[in-house]
């Protein structure tokens, strides 16, 4: 029913407080309106696991490279044939220079739907904000669509490059990249890329300077054991397994302390210092309703996520562990797991120089200047990503997704990316893909 007359000023009045201010109705070009709707589209394919429709990915992503003009290969590393690493190729003007590797998985992390704002696979875009809702918008779907407009952009320039551009589109990287980054690192087609630099995922900036990833940290598993004299609950005594146990944790919280303090402080970065965390503790003798109360058991066990920056002193944290944290005559012992190589092929630490001494980083780092941003100092990421595998061989790679001001959602509830900032992203890497795909050295 139509409000009277003179209440319908009103009525304007509330509407437009309720649906906050309101955008200009077309603020987007034909172009970029596509791009947007492009970016979406592949949102909504369902690629997270436990079940990544990888098969859709592909129906999607190779006749878009394909109508650019990129040549498509998919690769497998699997009997079965169901998870397929894309590659696609721009080739340049000499192909006798090594080539700029663009890459970004397909999959990513689950998503709870009762716990969003916005189903995380519809891809909705709030037309007061241009934020798109979805699993993936910023871990990290929104890279491949950039670096295909992005080199739309290039080719409608008339631009050529002189370095071969190849994307891949990798499967499994939240689950380890095993069947993924891994075996392609690995494998033959890889060498025959003849790869000089990549550049890979990165993470949201909430201010407006983007952020850059040289390093991952290595991640390693501890796992204390403690033994001692079994005894009544009653009775107080030195040596058991609990109490050594106890000991244990306690140094453990000492270091940690004194880590995190440092992030604290804003003295480093969360990826620059040695987390460790308990992250299972098991000890007691179980009963049927639960465990025996008056019993000391005689063994005891915790387990400890480890991670170290690639510049830390590797034997040092090892010493601290035997001589400090499960020193034998405490009845403890432990079984240090380190989770993939400690050193590249060259047996140098892990990580991509971000000085003069790597001419890729200072190419880079002009781009952002011409595409008009600027770069927040150079991080370790406090987790993994597939560059590990190319930093291994010796190759600088560098993580970057160009995302500023925007909160840090990855892997979180509704996670989002503004269309605003996923439209520029196009744009820096039109200066980047032009840049790296140029460089004569
Ligand atoms: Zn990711």
């Amino acid at each position: 029913m139509a409000a009277p007359l003179r209440h319908r000023p009103l009525l304007l009045a509330v509407v437009l407080l309720i649906s906050g201010l309101p955008r200009p109705a077309h603020p987007f070009t034909e172009l970029e309106s596509d791009q947007i709707a492009r970016f979406q589209e592949y949102l909504r394919i369902r690629t997270a696991h436990p079940s990544p429709d990888y098969a859709g990915a592909a129906a999607f992503l190779l006749p878009y490279a394909a109508s650019l003009g990129l040549h498509t290969t998919t690769l497998h590393f699997t009997p079965c044939k169901t998870k397929p690493l894309l590659l696609l190729t721009w080739p340049g003007t000499d192909p006798s220079l090594p080539s700029v590797l663009l890459n970004s998985h397909m999959d990513s992390v689950p998503a709870e739907p009762e716990l969003w704002s916005h189903p995380p696979f519809a891809a909705h875009r709030d037309p007061a904000t241009g934020r798109i809702y979805a699993r993936g918008a910023q871990d990290d779907k929104c890279l491949p669509v950039q670096y295909l407009e992005a080199i739309r952009g290039l080719r409608a320039a008339g631009f050529a490059p002189a370095r071969t551009v190849h994307i891949s589109l990798v499967p499994d990287e939240e689950t380890g990249g095993v069947d993924g980054f891994e075996k392609f690192a690995r494998s033959e087609e890889f060498r025959a890329l003849n790869v000089g630099f990549m550049l890979d995922e990165g993470q949201a900036s909430p201010t407006d300077a983007f952020r850059v990833f040289y390093a991952d940290r290595l991640v390693w598993r501890l796992i204390v054991k403690a033994a001692g004299a079994p005894g009544h609950g009653s009775r107080m005594f030195d040596g058991a397994a609990v109490g050594n146990l106890m000991d244990c944790v306690e140094t453990v919280a000492g270091f940690r302390e004194a880590q995190f303090g440092k992030v604290k402080a804003g003295e480093k970065g969360p990826g620059e210092v040695v987390s460790v965390n308990p992250v299972y503790m098991k000890a007691g003798i179980p009963s049927p309703t639960g465990f025996v109360m008056n019993i000391q058991p005689s063994e005891a066990e915790v387990g400890f996520d480890l991670r170290l920056p690639p510049t830390e002193d590797i034997e040092q944290i090892k010493r601290r562990v035997k001589e400090e944290w499960a020193p034998a005559h405490k009845n403890l012992t432990y079984e240090l797991m380190q989770k993939g190589p400690v050193m590249d092929v060259a047996g140098r630490p892990i990580f991509t120089a971000t000085n003069e001494s790597n001419p890729w980083w200072s190419v880079f780092e002009q781009a952002i200047t011409s595409a008009g941003g600027k770069l927040s100092k150079p991080e370790i990421l406090s987790s993994t990503t597939d560059s590990r595998f190319v930093r291994q061989l010796g190759i600088p790679a560098l993580g970057f997704s160009p995302m500023t001001n925007t909160p840090i959602l990855l892997h979180d509830n509704n996670e989002f990316l503004e269309d605003k900032v996923f439209l520029r992203g196009i744009k820096v890497y039109e200066h980047v893909i032009r840049a790296l795909s140029s460089f004569q050295g």
